[in-house]
């Protein structure tokens, strides 16, 4: 069954930093791409205009839990049925 969380992709980083209020979900991407292809994260972010630490912190101590928490997800199972939530009807 499809999943519908899982067909959006990764996302799940915060659209603004949560301090100043800068767009940073737009920039995510590159991050992540040249973070794993081995570049520094100082140099990222310098690059991609971020000055203040508080839009720094956002990107660099991002996790994208997102996959890890569909593994534990019932959506797919129970999806049409309660609108995604879990049904305790007969919970102990
Ligand atoms: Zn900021």
């Amino acid at each position: 069954m499809r999943n519908p969380l899982k067909a959006s992709g990764p996302l799940i980083i915060p659209v603004r930093c949560f301090t100043c209020g800068k767009v940073i979900a737009d920039k995510w991407e590159e991050f992540k791409r040249r973070f794993d292809a081995g570049e520094s994260p100082k140099e990222v972010l310098d690059s991609l205009g971020f000055q203040r630490y508080c839009c720094r912190r956002m990107l660099i101590s991002h996790v994208e839990l997102v996959d890890e928490l569909l593994l534990y997800s019932k959506v797919g199972e129970e999806e049409g049925l309660n609108g995604g939530q879990k049904d305790r009807s007969n919970a102990k």
